[in-house]
């Protein structure tokens, strides 16, 4: 007898009628058509079952703190770094630990069900990284966090920032981070950069700075980290963050140093709701988009995924935890309409960050963790265009999440009663 049976699903690849059977936590078969005892049965009918969304770039420790003490008046990076530094010294342990939770509730309601949080290290009392490793047991059984030391003031603007980045590392933060670009000069930005990776490189972790975070063509840390990367062979461990740089560089160069990225295997990280609020901020018109050029990194063979970055901070006064939003302003911004880039846009929110954050028994096949959502939508495309409603979501098998299908009583004269928004189905490409 199966714990759980899934019929009838579609998935992100496109097969139709499939069943997923589920045992022990883990998924036992993916074929079409299977029917066995389960002691759960659910159809999907014919609706999208994918594996559950990833948030590759976030900050857990800020979220939720909107308006506290006062709101990001010029909308810039830099004021909300400003700001930021206003509202820690008021932070507790218990304040952060009590908003990160709130917010995993958002995550799980929305099938979100890894999230790589950057947690600053700045404070010397490493407040943050002892509330977030806190939360980070907590939420372990249904949700998989994943830290990041970040030297938010800079490794080397900022007395003692390396030491407090290594105290982190050593309570148990996973990733090295790091901001170049915010360090005084270009130089001890690119110091920082060879500093973090030698680091991550001596203790064997994985790196993701935050890189290159403006408009100037000329801030181009990220080819010293591929430089380093490749250096001391790092490949597939290291992840640029941001990158809005790249949009503003010259073709010509951006042309050599996608090569390089590609030869380093860096992952990208782009935030299309945080890169196109915070921007073009200094421009009048036209306005750049600010963000990287995503269409381009994944044609050289990048793995490139859309983060949240922020929810109710002192960056960006939107979010919900829905990975789906930031999936459907990162198609808008790059442009990717095409039915394959539709696609590519939801992998930047599933697989793709998974392959990032090296997550273990990801995926819909067998041997995997069953772990998946259940979206009102027939496919990725149409998941984006609707940031559908998340019917069921399931962690190691257990369901952890429901919402009702949205539908609508119209009060129509002559008109069917009943109306959701599905789409008719697609035409063959
Ligand atoms: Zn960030």
């Amino acid at each position: 007898m199966l714990d759980l049976l899934i019929t009838n699903a579609t998935l992100p690849d496109g097969r139709r009628h499939i069943s997923v059977a589920v045992q022990d936590g883990r998924i036992a078969e993916v074929t079409e058509g299977l029917r066995a005892p389960a002691h759960e049965t659910v159809d999907a009918g014919g609706l999208l079952l994918s594996p559950p969304f990833v948030d590759a770039h976030f900050h857990l420790d800020s979220a939720l703190t909107y308006g506290q003490p006062r709101v990001n008046a010029s909308g810039t990076l830099l004021e909300g770094i400003a700001l930021w530094g206003e509202l820690k010294p008021t932070l507790t342990h218990e304040a952060i630990v009590e908003r990160a939770l709130a917010y995993c509730d958002w995550a799980v309601a929305r099938g979100l069900l890894a999230i790589r949080s950057h947690v600053d290290t700045s404070d010397p009392r490493l407040l943050p990284v002892h509330a977030l490793l806190d939360v980070k047991q907590r939420v372990a059984p249904y949700l998989d966090l994943q830290l990041v030391a970040f030297p938010q003031d800079g490794l080397l603007r900022r007395p003692g920032a390396l030491e407090n980045l290594q105290r982190a590392l050593a309570l148990g933060v996973d990733v090295v981070g790091g901001i170049p670009h915010f360090e005084r000069t270009y130089a001890e930005g690119s110091e920082s950069v060879r500093i973090l990776c030698a680091l991550a490189a001596e203790q064997g972790k994985r790196v993701d700075l935050h890189c290159d975070e403006s408009d100037d063509p000329q801030s181009r840390h990220v080819e010293t980290l591929a430089c380093e990367t490749q250096r001391l062979g790092l490949h597939g461990r290291v992840t640029g963050s941001h990158l809005t740089s790249m949009h503003s560089m010259d073709n010509d160069y951006a042309s050599k140093l996608m090569a390089l990225m590609a030869e380093a295997q860096l992952g990208v990280v782009a935030n299309p709701l945080i890169n196109v609020t915070l921007q073009g901020r200094h421009d009048t018109y036209p306005r750049r988009r600010g963000m990287t050029r995503v269409p381009e990194l994944l044609a050289a063979g990048l793995t490139v995924a859309f983060g949240h970055d922020c929810v109710l901070d002192p960056w960006y006064a939107g979010g919900s935890a829905d990975m789906l939003e930031a999936a459907h302003m990162g198609l808008h911004l790059a442009q990717m309409t095409s039915a394959q880039a539709m696609r590519q846009c939801f992998e930047a929110v599933t697989t793709h960050p998974a392959a990032l954050l090296g997550l273990q028994g990801y995926g819909l096949a067998p041997g995997c963790h069953a772990d998946f959502v259940l979206l009102h939508a027939r496919d990725p495309a149409e998941a984006i265009r609707l940031r559908a409603t998340r019917l069921g979501v399931w962690r190691r098998g257990r369901r952890v999440a429901s919402s009702p299908a949205p539908v609508a009583q119209l009060a129509l004269p002559g008109r069917p009663g009943q109306v959701s928004l599905l789409a008719p189905p697609r035409p063959p490409e």
